[in-house]
């Protein structure tokens, strides 16, 4: 019997990507895998990886397919990721990735795709007024601020703007999506595992959206929802 589900969550930055990748590793009960955490975690502790990553980080460019797919093969060949699954958040970014992903899942593969639609005016909209917490990365937003200003209401670390949020590095990311990541979406579609979701309004009401897709697409891929009793 296959156990956990390994999903891929796609979409631009500020499509909601991280509150729903939350949302559904709580859901299915699996590790939310955040390439972007992950990243920002080890600048911050300055690790080799981290001295690596920030410059382009800081520019809004991609890390190397190398040092990104290394520290994904480390994250998802642990125990957890092993026997539950995993929702994989920032990751593929590129089809290189996405075929080295492939390989690294052997013999298993990927349940589900799923790509988070928003329109680029909303997202533009949103990245501006996004803050998010240096220490837990959970999302706030200029209008649904933690209780305590600028406090985590789930850890208790400082709630920033991140500094690759400034319109300039905004803009490079929306373009560097639509060059690199959007042929993704073709890769997966030829591959039978991609459902495009509509990412716009609350929160809740995309979450029922994505996970309505995924049950359906594990029920057909597997005769019963994989959410109930596995
Ligand atoms: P994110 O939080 O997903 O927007 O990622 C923040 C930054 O980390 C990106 O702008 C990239 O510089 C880097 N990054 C995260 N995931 C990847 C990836 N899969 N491939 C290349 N760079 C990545």
């Amino acid at each position: 019997m296959v156990s956990g589900v390994r999903l891929v969550v796609l979409g631009k930055q500020g499509a909601g990507k991280g509150t729903q990748c939350v949302r559904l590793s709580h859901h299915y009960v699996v590790p939310h895998v955040s390439t972007g955490d992950m990243l920002r975690a080890a600048v911050k502790s300055r690790t080799p990886l981290g001295e690596r990553a920030q410059a382009d980080m800081d520019r809004g460019d991609l890390v190397s397919d190398e040092l990104i797919m290394e520290m994904v093969r480390q994250r998802l060949t642990r125990a957890d990721a092993q026997s539950r699954g995993f929702v994989l958040d920032g990751c593929p970014r590129t089809t290189a990735q996405a075929e080295t992903l492939d390989e690294i899942l052997l013999p298993e593969t990927l349940d589900m795709v799923v790509n988070l639609e928003v329109p680029t005016h909303a997202v533009l909209r949103r990245l501006a007024a996004r803050r998010v917490c240096e220490d837990c990365g959970t999302n706030y937003s200029v209008s649904s601020p933690p209780a305590i200003r600028g406090t985590c209401d789930v850890c208790g670390g400082e709630v920033v703007q991140r500094e690759d949020d400034t319109e300039e590095a905004i803009t490079r990311r929306l373009e560097l999506y639509a060059r690199q990541t959007a042929p993704l979406l073709d890769f997966y579609r030829k591959a039978h595992l991609l459902a495009t979701v509509n990412g716009t309004g609350s929160a809740d009401m995309v979450t029922r959206r994505v996970v309505r897709a995924i049950d359906r697409q594990l029920m057909d891929d597997r005769g019963r929802p994989r959410s109930e009793g596995d």
